[in-house]
């Protein structure tokens, strides 16, 4: 059977003959898997496929319970350690934990505890879950004496001479604490966010292979050879725990973590004291946004009974600790197909390839599309159309592909051609020297008017609700609009005649229409869609200028001397304007009526809004978010995305997040739509 089969097969299904032959093709894959994960630091195959290898292999075992084999990996933790170090066993075995990825499985491992104890008074410390990789530390006399990787449990690699190169692990514990003579500390290696892309920039500029995640890489780091290699990546340590305490007279975990922090270790210092079913389960909700502002990765929240005696009774099976659970969060990498690579045109005319995929669940999103950016990226990459890839997505960034897993190939993969013609228009494409992207230069490409006018209705930019994509297309289609400027001079007939909108929706985008005249002079600039000029660029632009005519009139010189903008912008700005296309686009904009000024915003301060921070949580009735956002910033406040303790508002709209809980937790003032409205004038 191949891994396809065996991801695909039924346990329940298997008759006792055929068991034990796939049981154990089975243990062999996984154990492949185990080494490429463990050992080489580099997984072929995605966690939620390892998961289900396991989960097929725990089925079978239950059923048929003779397969359950010593060296079954259901009954093992992480993988056989592998030449290269010396090995050193662990005085008390190093386990794996127990995982939920959904509040039933939270429910069902709080239950099980309850049941197991008699009683469900009991108290949980919830921690972050480090994503990085596990260490034992031994203390002797207070002394580091050595440090090993978990390896399998009960064996791991003599890691000391690279330990010792993290400056955060104290070589001596702190004489405030009484040490036994004997203390082995466990705690998780990782590397920060920031430090695990500057490693993968430089494997890239040397034609390494990157890590697929910062955890593979923090593994990898630890395993050095030569440990002047480990010092050079910026490893640190959360310290976690600590066994062999019997002379330490702790009775509960947050009691042995203040003693380890007072002791000199790095503990990490979100812990929260817990009871209960919801008060957990709002705990982990909070830390699903937040926990894009840390400055590492936690793939999830460590919970753990507290009472030392409670934890005796639960035990503990061959892998897990029976009182500890990994709650996780969504995977932000996935493994996938690459089905095809197709291109599309942009506004800028830019021709980018873009890879379709199998469909695959990340971060809580489905994605089927992930951009390739260029021919040199995909080059780069070396991807290939039927290649497996790893692919990432954080929160809202764009998913991109991580690597290709050449491991999988299987030979019939086709590479790619970036095509010499504009797919669209079939106009000859071009690539400007020195630069990485080909581009259709026609401006009559449909396919670039297009995606200009979305640019220019997108929320970010003029934010004109319901002018959406579909919307575009069947406006282009219809001839009724060919440049953004267009879509002020439509009127009602022409918007109900497109068959999308009855009499008030209809009613309803023209009135979006009209209000986006007043956006600030930003959002126009913005809107422009000019090389170069993003949102904060815009920005700049408009502090600086005041009026578009200014900066329509402005040399080279001016521009370029503006902070934040260097001689790529000035021209690309300069030759935006110098366009005669461009020109009467916004002689259409001014005869529309669009403000081209920055200064009524200022004038229009309120000391309601005026230097306060807001943050909106939930849903508003009367404005979409930027629409809200953006009256708010013309009345001079700033508006953020989350909460913090600098936060002067939290405006509450319908179903609120985990930022109203926040607001609670810092004390922040809280305001309802209605209260925004009347402030708002
Ligand atoms: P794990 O990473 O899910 O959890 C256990 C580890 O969490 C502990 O060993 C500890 O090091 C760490 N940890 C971080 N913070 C902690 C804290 N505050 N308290 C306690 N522990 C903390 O388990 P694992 O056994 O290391 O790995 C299993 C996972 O690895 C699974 O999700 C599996 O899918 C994946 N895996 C994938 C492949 C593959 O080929 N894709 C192969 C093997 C394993």
């Amino acid at each position: 059977m191949d891994l396809e089969a065996l991801l695909k097969l039924n346990p329940e299904k298997i008759d006792a003959q055929k068991a034990e032959p796939i049981a154990d093709q089975l243990k062999k894959e996984i154990n492949k898997h185990n080494h490429y994960y463990y050992i080489k630091d580099n997984p072929v195959i995605s966690d939620a496929d390892y998961d289900r290898l396991m989960h097929n292999l725990e089925k079978l075992e239950k059923r048929f319970p003779e397969l359950v084999t010593e060296d079954s990996p259901t009954q093992r933790v992480g993988a056989p350690v592998e030449g290269g170090f010396p090995t050193i066993e662990h005085g008390e075995k190093m386990l794996s934990l127990q995982d939920a990825f959904d509040y039933d499985g939270l429910k069902d491992f709080l239950d099980r505890v309850y049941k197991d104890l008699g009683h469900d008074d009991v108290e949980f410390v919830v921690e972050l879950k480090i994503d990085g990789s596990a260490v034992s530390l031994v203390y002797e006399q207070g002394r580091f004496a050595r440090g090993a990787t978990r390896g399998d449990g009960i064996t791991g690699e003599d890691i000391t001479s690279n330990l010792k190169t993290i400056q955060s692990i104290p070589l001596r514990m702190l004489e405030e604490v009484p040490f036994p003579s004997r203390l082995e500390v466990r705690g998780e290696v990782y590397l920060g966010k920031e430090e695990f892309a500057r490693i993968n920039e430089r494997r890239q500029e040397e034609g390494l292979a990157v890590f697929a995640n910062p955890r593979n890489a923090a593994a990898g780091s630890l395993r050095q050879i030569d440990p002047s290699k480990t010092a050079k990546r910026k490893l640190n340590i959360f310290i976690y725990g600590a066994v062999g305490d019997g002379a330490l007279d702790i009775g509960a975990h947050d009691q042995m973590l203040d003693y380890l922090r007072k002791a000199g270790f790095r503990v990490n210092p979100h812990v929260e004291k817990l009871k209960g079913f919801s008060q957990i389960k709002q705990y982990c909700q909070s830390w699903e946004e937040k926990r894009k502002d840390l400055a590492y990765e936690t793939d999830g929240l460590v919970i753990k009974v507290n009472d030392f005696s409670y934890q005796r009774k639960l035990g503990q099976t061959s892998r897990n600790p029976r009182w500890a659970l990994a709650y996780k969060f969504p995977p932000e990498e996935e493994v996938t197909r690459v089905l095809d690579i197709k291109v599309r045109v942009g506004r800028t005319g830019a021709i980018t390839p873009v890879a379709k995929l199998e469909p695959v669940t990340v971060a809580g999103s489905t994605i089927a599309n992930a951009t390739l950016h260029n021919e040199d990226e995909i080059k780069r990459k070396e991807v290939m159309i039927g290649d497996w890839v790893v692919i990432h997505k954080a929160g809202d960034v764009i998913p991109e592909i991580v690597k290709v897993i050449k491991e999988r190939r299987k030979g019939e993969e086709k590479p790619f051609k970036m095509p010499q013609k504009c797919p669209v228009c079939g106009s000859e494409v071009i690539r400007p020297q020195g630069e990485a992207v080909r581009r259709c230069v026609s401006l009559a490409c449909p396919a670039i008017q297009f995606e200009a006018i979305v640019h220019f209705a997108s929320r970010g930019a003029m934010d004109i609700e319901g002018m959406g994509p579909k919307v575009v297309r069947k406006l282009i289609d219809r001839g009724l609009i060919g440049d953004p400027a267009d879509i002020y001079f439509l009127d009602y007939d022409a918007v109900i005649s497109l068959d999308l909108f009855k009499e008030k929706s209809t009613n309803n985008l023209l009135a979006a229409i009209r209000a986006s005249k007043n956006q600030p002079l930003s959002r126009l600039l913005f809107g422009l869609g000019i090389r170069f000029v993003g949102q904060h660029v815009a920005e700049v632009l408009a502090e600086e200028f005041e009026h578009l005519d200014q900066l329509m009139d402005a040399q080279y010189a001016q521009i370029e001397a503006v902070r934040e903008v260097g001689p790529r912008i000035a021209k690309s700005v300069v030759d935006f304007f110098s366009q005669k296309q461009n020109q009467k686009v916004i002689e259409k904009l001014r005869k529309a009526g669009v403000n081209f000024s920055a200064r009524v915003q200022k004038k229009q301060s309120k000391p309601a809004f005026e230097k306060k921070t807001f943050v909106i949580t939930g849903k508003l009735d009367s404005f979409s978010r930027s629409q809200a956002k953006a009256l708010m910033e013309k009345y001079g406040a700033r508006v953020t995305s989350s909460v913090s303790k600098s936060t002067d508002v939290v405006v509450v709209g319908k179903d609120p997040g985990s930022k109203l809980d926040d607001a609670k937790k810092y004390n922040i003032k809280t305001i309802d739509e209605q209260q925004l409205k009347k402030m708002l004038g």
